[in-house]
């Protein structure tokens, strides 16, 4: 399909509506994103972008930009018990050289996907919130302000509360998963050794890892708990409650978490991935169609996959429709498998019975002991899964930061 005359209406400014921003532009398609923030901005925290997404970001010309930023690149991915001791090993120097995983700041990364999706020409609007997406053969936006707006397709990159996610997929709200996440960033006085670190203990975990350049540290600590009533989506909390909660956690956990000053923490919650990714003239990408938990650090990789395929299969189709039906055919099997691989993780790493415990961890022991290589390998499926197939999209030259 010719997208030199298509208009795309893209709802939100976040990682999976940028990078199809930008996907799209390139191709040469007239885009505008809706953004209801009054800036494109993100939180203070940190990001893993996986080869797979990394990969996205290369095809769009944007991998040199984001190195500039000084992400770290992760050398490993060290699993570790609540006391601090090794059990798994995930050498990614040694066992997958070629593949990039990067620690990123999100400001950083949404830094570089705004600024490519302006450079490629893309409207960007902020304080522009949108009650509703209509689907049709003129599929129609209805601003909170009542206004009106027209597109040859409308895409929801809007996130777990999506706005169009219910018209295609009629059902109930996103539901608490029974997880809480704290996350803080730190500053790092040291030389920090560039892995990333997960403490798994009973019912809780904690991920923490260096970014810019090894001056900052980013921590998430998850907890299980039965119920989640506050409003918003990202609360101050009580650094010395965090604390306590890893207080029988080693002494690494514990003077880390020493150095915390201010912390934040939100409800995890999760819509099953949708059964409807488009309908007349719409798609959703991103959150949208696919809420994950976290714990296998794929939901932005994903949406920027989701950015890409879109784009590559509405190009490649002889119409919107069947486009976009490629599109729901290339993602959503892969996007389901990925979720409940993050579901599982939640299980794994926060076993609370010690002798499931111990015999969990004595597995993976021996599995790094044993077949280290494969240990590394058993996630080719996620991390080698190279949607651009090696392509660059011409456009404007690769994006490079000042
Ligand atoms: C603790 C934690 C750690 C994570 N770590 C990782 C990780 O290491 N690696 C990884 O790949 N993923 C990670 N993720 C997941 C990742 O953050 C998300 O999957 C990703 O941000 C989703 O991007 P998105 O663009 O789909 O949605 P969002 O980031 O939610 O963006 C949606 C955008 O739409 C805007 N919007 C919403 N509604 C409207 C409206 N009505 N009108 C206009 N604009 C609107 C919002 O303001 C926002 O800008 C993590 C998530 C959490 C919670």
């Amino acid at each position: 399909m010719e997208l030199d005359q298509l208009r795309v209406a893209i709802v939100g400014a976040g990682i999976a509506g940028l990078a199809l921003a930008r996907a799209l532009a390139l191709r040469g398609a007239s885009v505008t994103v809706l953004e209801q923030a009054p800036q494109i901005r993100e939180v203070g925290a940190g990001i893993q972008i996986s080869p797979n997404g990394v990969a996205v970001l290369r095809g769009l010309g944007l991998e040199p930009a984001l190195r500039d930023t000084r992400p770290v690149r992760a050398e490993a991915v060290s699993l570790r018990d609540a006391c601090g001791a090794e059990v798994l090993r995930l050498d990614l120097a040694r066992h997958a050289p070629e593949q990039p995983h990067y620690c990123v700041h999100r400001a950083d990364l949404i830094d570089v996907l705004a600024e490519g999706a302006r450079a490629a020409g893309v409207r960007l609007r902020l304080l522009h919130c949108v009650a509703e997406v209509r689907p049709g053969p003129s599929p129609e936006i209805v601003t909170c302000g009542g206004a009106r707006m027209k597109a040859d397709l409308i895409v929801g990159a809007d996130g777990l509360h999506s706005c169009l996610r219910p018209v295609l997929n009629p059902g109930r709200a996103a539901a608490f998963t029974r997880h809480v996440a704290w996350r803080a960033l730190l500053p790092e006085p040291g030389r920090p050794s560039p892995e990333v670190r997960l403490y798994m203990g009973p019912k809780r975990h904690l991920v923490t890892y260096p970014l810019r350049g090894g001056t900052l540290r980013n921590v998430v600590a998850v907890e299980e708990t039965p119920a989640w009533t506050e409003e918003g989506w990202s609360l101050e909390g009580d650094p010395a409650r965090l604390r306590a909660l890893f207080a029988d956690f080693g002494p690494e956990v514990r003077d880390l978490l020493d150095r915390v000053g201010t912390v934040h923490r939100w409800g995890l919650f999760r819509h099953p991935v949708a059964r409807h990714w488009h309908g007349a003239g719409v798609a959703l990408v991103g959150d949208a169609a696919h809420p994950t938990l976290p714990f296998m650090a794929q939901g932005a990789c994903l949406a920027l996959e989701d950015a890409w395929v879109l784009a590559d299969r509405l190009a490649a189709a002889p119409t919107l429709h069947e486009g976009l039906a490629a599109y729901q055919a290339a993602r959503r099997d892969r996007a389901a498998r990925i979720v409940g691989a993050a579901s599982r993780n939640a299980w794994k790493y926060h076993l609370s019975l010690p002798p499931i415990r111990a015999a969990g961890h004595m597995a993976l022991r021996l599995g790094g002991r044993i077949a280290p290589g494969a240990m590394v390998r058993q996630f080719d499926w996620i991390y080698r899964h190279d949607v651009t197939g090696g392509a660059n999209l011409p456009g404007p030259a690769p994006l490079v930061a000042e």
